[in-house]
């Protein structure tokens, strides 16, 4: 099958039923929990995306680690909304906001539209930070994105095929070493889940070599663990980490990341060398570019995480018509989590509708803090809710149940059921899958740089096409 060429195009989004047009950017928890609480509005709700999945970021690291498959944590958005008539959907990534002209501009593939609104959310979440080091991406990829989970899971999985190959003692050690950065609670699940994998699921897969071998460091800059769960329940999840086969190097901070190591320097100003194949960023993120271009025009303050300042009612100064919620804006030094951005989702819907009726506008806006929680390995976490701290199996029930209750729809939650209990119960992991397109896309776009920007703006080639030019492999 050949693959069609694109055409540059422009059009401006007319359609509609004459309702006032509300334009949500981002179908992330801020955006599509706004566009829910928008359901049986008066208003013509339109959702742009530049993914065409909703995405439970929190349990990324079970599809990298092969417990889950992508569709139980990222189901269509348009799926998702299909029931709500009021509400469309549209794939782009949106290049521009002009607030003076009312308008928001997407683009896919070449083809740019522009969306007027009467009310815009803005939700566009957040990017990993590499604090000015972006070169280190391509070595130690982040996790926020379906692509970065499957490329992770090629690698991890990938690195102890190549250990089962290797022969030389020096290379086996750097292929089965595992070093994750960030020791908040992705990175703390991400490395108990390889330590599970290694010493629980690949125990006798191999035959070469022994995977309860492998070495699994956590390492922080900070001089603690969980630091945001306190030091009782950081120091307990530093126990139990280790416990587990995990070694934390705390006090460490990443002075360079290349394809076969990474350099650390002490707090005592030593520098050292830690040879690992495989390298996981989890530590910072960066804000959407999406707040610098609000910040510009509306005055507000963009941090240097790139966070916008907003109103205590989640808008933009002198613009009472435009919310910002989630990730990417700033205030009373909210944390970046799931619960700020529903909340704050359900809360821009509510004023928009207040606002749209005439009727007087909510206070500012309030968050509840319904607590934070973190997985360690199988039966083990850590749960602070309120005044309360949980750990050890509690929290693990916990965490199972509120995850749950928070995975988007009926069929996603009773596969990822089975799953967990093919993954906890037993030893397996039913979502090994990693196709040699995952593991080399990355790649493909790396060597084809400029080119795919090209393609992106309309440019003579799709990405399709050109991913196939340079791995030499039909992707379509
Ligand atoms: C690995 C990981 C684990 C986490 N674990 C937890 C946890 O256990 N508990 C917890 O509470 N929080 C957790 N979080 C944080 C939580 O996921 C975020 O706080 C939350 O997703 C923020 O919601 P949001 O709507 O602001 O952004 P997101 O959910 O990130 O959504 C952003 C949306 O905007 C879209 N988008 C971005 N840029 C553009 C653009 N230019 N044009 C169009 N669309 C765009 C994206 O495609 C996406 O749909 C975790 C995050 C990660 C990455």
């Amino acid at each position: 099958m050949t693959t069609s060429r694109s055409q540059a195009s422009t059009a401006t989004d007319a359609r509609g039923s004459g309702r006032p047009r509300v334009v949500i950017v981002g179908s992330g928890f801020g955006g599509l929990f706004a566009a829910k609480a928008l359901r049986r509005s008066d208003v013509d709700v339109t959702v742009v995306a530049k993914t065409s999945h909703h995405l439970f970021q929190p349990l990324l690291y079970q599809v990298a680690t092969g417990i889950l498959s992508e569709g139980e944590i990222a189901p269509a958005t348009r799926e998702v909304l299909r029931g709500q008539r009021n509400t469309r959907v549209m794939m782009g990534e949106v290049t521009d906001i002009d607030l003076a002209a009312h308008t928001v501009t997407s683009t896919v593939l070449g083809r740019t539209t522009v969306h007027p609104y009467d009310e815009l959310i803005v939700a566009a979440g957040a990017g990993q930070s590499y604090f000015g080091n972006d070169r280190f991406a391509e070595f130690a990829p982040g996790m926020k994105s379906i692509d970065d989970a499957l490329e992770l899971r090629g690698r991890i999985f990938g690195a102890f095929e190549l250990a089962e190959l290797a022969t030389d003692p020096a290379e086996i050690d750097r292929l089965l070493t595992f070093v994750v950065v960030g020791a908040g609670p992705t990175g703390v699940e991400m490395a108990g889940q390889i330590a599970e994998l290694a010493h629980r699921t690949l125990r006798r897969d191999f035959r070469n070599i022994d995977p309860t071998e492998a070495r699994i460091i956590l390492l922080d800059a900070a001089p603690k663990v969980l630091p945001s769960f306190g030091e009782k329940l950081g120091d307990r999840a530093r126990r139990q980490l280790g416990e587990i086969g995990v070694e934390v190097q705390l006090g460490a901070m990443v002075t360079d990341v290349d394809a076969d190591g990474i350099e650390v320097k002490d707090t005592d100003g030593q520098v050292r060398r830690i040879n690992a194949a495989t390298k996981i960023w989890a530590a910072g993120v960066q804000a959407s570019e999406l707040g610098r271009i609000l910040g510009e025009q509306s005055g507000a303050e963009v941090d240097r995480a790139g966070r916008i300042s907003v109103q205590p009612d989640l808008t933009l100064p002198g613009h009472p018509e435009v919310h910002v919620v989630g990730d990417m804006m700033s205030l009373n030094r909210l944390p970046g989590v799931a619960q700020v951005a529903i909340q704050g989702g359900r809360y821009a819907a509510d004023q928009i509708k207040r606002r749209l009726a005439g009727r007087e506008a909510r206070g500012p806006f309030v968050y509840h803090d319904k607590g934070s929680m973190a997985t360690i390995s199988r039966f083990h976490a850590v749960a602070d809710i309120g005044k309360l701290r949980f750990e050890g199996f509690i929290a693990w029930m916990l965490w199972l149940v509120v995850h749950l209750m928070y995975i988007v729809g009926f069929k996603s939650r009773i596969t990822t059921v089975l799953h967990w209990l093919v993954s906890f119960l037993g030893r397996g992991r039913s979502q090994r899958v990693a196709t040699q397109q995952q593991v080399y896309g990355r790649l493909a776009l790396e060597q084809l740089g400029p080119q795919f920007e090209v393609s992106k703006s309309g440019g003579p080639k799709d990405g399709v096409v050109a991913a196939e030019d340079v791995t030499g492999r039909r992707s379509a």
